[in-house]
């Protein structure tokens, strides 16, 4: 197992982080995963604001803040 951890130091890491994205559809701001699997949809109106690439999610909506 020391070898994986050897292993694991050389891969660069994404800094993951929350975004506060505005809905482009109703307005509604709401915090998403920057990395998150799973689709994610507005509270409010369903609209799509993220969708999971397997890395960093591609979002659809605005990024109005970043909590890192
Ligand atoms: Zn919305």
């Amino acid at each position: 197992m020391v070898f994986m951890a050897e292993w694991e130091k050389l891969i660069p890491r994404p800094r993951s982080a929350f975004l506060r994205v505005k809905c482009l559809k109703c307005g509604n701001e709401q915090l998403v995963f920057s990395h998150a699997v799973n689709k994610v949809n507005c509270n409010v109106c369903g609209a799509e604001l993220a969708e999971p690439s397997g890395g960093k999610a591609i979002i659809k909506g605005e990024v109005v803040a970043v909590f890192e």
